[in-house]
This record gives structure tokens, C-alpha cells and sequence, in this order.
């Protein structure tokens, strides 16, 4: 078949030549930038999957029509799994060690690692122009990278301890919104663990016992829609509960902030019924955000963070608490949409002892936060960074007691002093002005890099990352 042949020869030349395109970005990169180790063994796997799938093509032919009817969907699978790898090069390319959050990445790195299991995660960041950190598919990476094994000989495995996070452009050199970056970590080890597996089928159980008949009448195609509405939507939830037992509070005010969930706040701080109105509906991508504050508040209330919730007295605190009062009902739309809901509500207990199960055994913190919390704010209000803190001040009797305090307690601690005494830093300071906005991004940046510099201090000090 010659003309068929010169045909497989020009596809195969041209994706050959895609994928060495995408590849020598990775090769020729910038040598005056400096990556993380993780980022290195990103590229590493890009260098040589590359290597191996143009030694693959290079021999590509069919041996004849039926084998050609057969085999030439292999090209179309190889090329899809680049082109979707290639969304990823660049901008992981662009998230060199100047152009990251990485001390709060590393702090939230040394802090997962500390869960049973998760010793040896590795995290290689991307940066994305999704403006949040919560609608980054990373899982889909892992997915890819297993089907062109499955078609590559000797393609190299990748490292299923190493997460692939984007992280929002604009975000690079911010603080408290990067607490955020957890919700994506709870993606990569949910996927680690199957999670989706056992909730899709939750979520199969459920839909039937809710829907009945018209559950029994549906075809598989209907049932598969439900039940990926469902499952995707008790993941979300899940990797928000991750997000709260991983790193605290600062977490959801961090979510209740980026979506300016305050907005339902009426004159006198309480939530407005009319305003939360159209903020209850849930959509087939994810579901409603109020909602997810909520589950994140029943989850705080039954540990001993809430006590820091209760105390901290802002609106941001105060709408987290409020959300637990939201009737369930106001949910529940009366349509189809509606219906998944409470098949959702009926598996949130399943959602909150699978997480329960990645935290069995894991410290919460509470203990080192309830000590240091107090320190580290008095530190910040004289606009000191709080790399060494007294715990234990010095008596008759024994040497005053410093430590470095944890990332988990600089970042809570940070983010409550960020959100009520900004206006109390910027009193102290000569002709300061707390009533200009301009000026308290200023006072903003300034607190977010010395919690960004403790943490810093604080894994060279002691932890790794
Ligand atoms: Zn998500």
C-alpha cells in the first residue's frame, strides 16, 4: 500500500516533530533560572517520555491494511496525551523558584507530609491564568501520563508521590490566598486513594434509594450523568475538608474570601436571606459555595479550631460561624438539580470519614497554636517577623523557652492579625493613614512576607521542604 504508507509516514513525521516541539522547552530551558527539585523531575519525565515515544514512531508502521484499521488510533491517543501535557510545560517553566509562592508551598508541603503515608510527597508547581486555585484539574496529568504508558514502550512511570499544582499568576508572591493550594493537594491524594471510586458508587446508592422509580426507568447514560454530578460534587467537598484539617481556619477565610462570600452580610453583620438568594444554588461543575463554607464550619466546630473561630472577631470568622445556621432546605432547588442535592447530603458522612481517615493519627496543631498563636501576633504588631518566639519567658528558675513556630501556626496566627489589626499595626506607625485602602495593601503586603520569611526561617531551621 504505497500510497497509504507515504501517508502513515507524513502523520507520523508530524507528530514526531509536535512532540520534539513541545519537548526541547523543557530542554533549552533558561539556564539563569532555578527550579525546585520537583520541578526538576517534572521536566525529566517530559525529556525522556519524549525520547522514548519518537523511538516508538520512529518504527511505527503497520504491516499491512488490517493492521493499519487497527493501529492508527495509537497516533491520534499519543498526540492527545502531548497536547494536553503540553498545557503544562510552559507554565511550569514559568514558576521558577523567583516566580512561586514556595516558602507557603513548602509550608504546606512540611505540614502534609507529617500525615501518615504522605512522608515522601513532592509537589511541582505551575503557574495558571485560572484566577483560582480551586478549578485546576491536576489530577487529569496522572490519567494522561498512564495512558501513554499504555501505548509507549519502556515510557517512563510518572512519580505518583509527586502533585502537579497551579497556582494563579497573579498569586505568585502572596501569603494567605495561597492557603487555597490544599484544596488541590486533597485532589492528588484523593486521586491517590481512589476516592472517586468509592464515592461515585456512594453516589450511585444514594441516587437509587432517593430517585426510585424514576432511578429504575433511567438509562445507564442518565445514571452515569447523575452519578458524576454527584461523586464530582462530594469530591469538591472533600478536598475543601482536607484543605480545613490540613491547615485550620485560614483556610476558609482564605475561600470565603477569594469568592467574596461576605457579600451576604447585611449592614449588621448578619447574613441576609435576601441576599443569599442566588449564592445557595448548586451548578453541575461544583456546588454552591456557601454551602462548602458550611461543611468546612461543621468540620472546624468539631475540632478544637473552633475556638479560634469564635475568638477572632471578623466578618470573615463571623460569616463561617453564621453558616451553620443556613437551613439545609435553601439548597435544595426544586428541579433535578435539586434531587442530586440531597442525594450529596445523604453521602457527606461518607466524605467526612474518608478525610477523617487521611488525618487518623495526624497532630492537629491545636496544641502548638493555643502557645504560640498570642507571641506570634504580639511580633507582628511591632512589625517584627516571628521566626523565634518566646514561648516560656525567663524566670528565677529556668532560661527563657524559644522556638520557631510551625507554618500551620504562622499562617493562622498571620491571617487572623491580617484580618482585625491592620488598622492597630498602621496606628503605631507616624502618619499613617488606616483609612486609605491604598495604604493597607501596603501594610498587607508587608505582613504577608513576614509570615512568608518565618516560614522560610522556620524550615531552615528544622523542617524541610
Ligand atoms: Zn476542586
Amino acid at each position: 500500500m504505497p500510497e497509504a504508507q507515504e501517508g502513515v509516514l507524513h502523520d507520523v513525521t508530524a507528530l514526531i516533530a509536535f512532540i520534539n516541539s513541545v519537548s526541547v522547552t523543557c530542554v533549552n530551558r533558561d539556564p539563569a533560572a532555578a527550579y525546585t527539585a520537583a520541578a526538576d523531575r517534572f521536566f525529566l519525565f517530559i525529556s525522556e517520555l519524549a525520547d522514548k515515544s519518537v523511538r516508538y514512531l520512529s518504527s511505527w508502521r503497520p504491516i499491512d491494511n488490517a493492521d493499519f484499521e487497527d493501529r492508527r488510533s495509537e497516533l491520534q491517543s499519543i498526540r492527545a496525551v502531548w497536547r494536553h501535557f503540553h498545557n503544562f510545560i510552559k507554565p511550569t517553566l514559568d514558576a521558577d523558584t523567583l516566580h512561586g509562592p514556595y516558602s507557603v508551598l513548602a509550608g504546606i508541603i512540611q505540614r502534609t507530609r507529617e500525615l501518615p503515608g504522605l512522608e515522601g510527597l513532592d509537589v511541582a508547581m505551575f503557574l495558571t491564568p485560572e484566577p483560582n486555585h480551586i478549578q485546576v484539574y491536576v489530577t487529569s496529568f496522572h490519567e494522561n501520563a498512564l495512558k501513554i504508558r499504555a501505548l509507549v514502550p519502556n515510557a517512563p512511570l510518572f512519580p505518583t508521590n509527586l502533585a502537579l499544582i497551579g497556582v494563579p499568576y497573579s498569586q505568585d508572591s502572596t501569603t494567605f490566598p495561597n492557603c487555597l493550594i490544599a484544596h488541590e493537594l486533597g485532589h492528588h491524594i484523593g486521586n491517590q486513594k481512589d476516592l472517586r471510586t468509592r464515592l461515585d458508587e456512594a453516589a450511585n446508592a444514594s441516587i437509587r434509594a432517593y430517585f426510585g422509580a424514576k432511578y429504575a426507568n433511567a438509562d445507564a447514560v442518565q445514571r452515569s450523568v447523575w452519578i458524576k454530578t454527584v461523586g464530582g460534587w462530594a469530591e469538591e467537598i472533600f478536598c475543601d475538608l482536607f484543605g480545613v484539617l490540613l491547615l485550620g481556619p485560614c483556610f476558609a477565610y482564605s475561600y470565603i474570601e477569594h469568592f467574596d462570600l461576605c457579600s451576604v452580610l447585611d449592614s449588621s453583620g448578619t447574613i441576609s436571606g435576601d441576599r443569599l438568594g442566588e449564592a445557595t444554588r448548586f451548578y453541575v461543575g461544583h456546588p454552591s459555595h456557601h454551602f462548602r463554607v458550611q461543611q468546612q464550619a461543621q468540620i472546624l466546630r468539631a475540632s478544637n479550631w473552633w475556638e479560634a473561630v469564635t475568638s477572632t472577631g471578623s466578618h470573615v470568622s463571623d460569616l463561617l460561624r453564621q453558616s451553620l445556621e443556613i437551613d439545609l432546605a435553601v439548597y435544595v432547588s426544586k428541579d433535578e438539580l435539586g434531587d442530586l442535592v440531597h442525594a450529596l447530603i445523604d453521602i457527606l458522612p461518607q466524605v467526612r470519614a474518608e478525610v477523617g481517615a487521611v488525618f487518623n493519627g495526624a497532630d492537629d496543631g491545636w496544641n502548638e497554636y493555643s502557645q504560640l498563636a498570642t507571641p506570634v501576633k504580639s511580633y507582628l504588631k511591632y512589625g517584627v517577623v516571628p521566626s523565634s518566639v518566646v514561648s516560656v519567658e525567663r524566670t528565677e528558675n529556668q532560661d527563657a523557652l524559644v522556638v520557631h513556630p510551625s507554618p500551620l501556626v504562622l499562617l493562622n496566627a498571620g491571617m487572623e492579625f491580617y484580618l482585625t489589626e491592620v488598622g492597630t499595626l498602621m496606628r503605631t506607625v507616624p502618619k499613617e493613614d488606616p483609612s486609605s485602602c491604598e495604604r493597607r495593601v501596603h501594610w498587607v503586603r508587608r505582613i504577608e512576607q513576614w509570615i512568608s520569611k518565618a516560614i522560610e526561617d522556620h524550615l531552615l531551621m528544622g523542617g524541610s521542604a
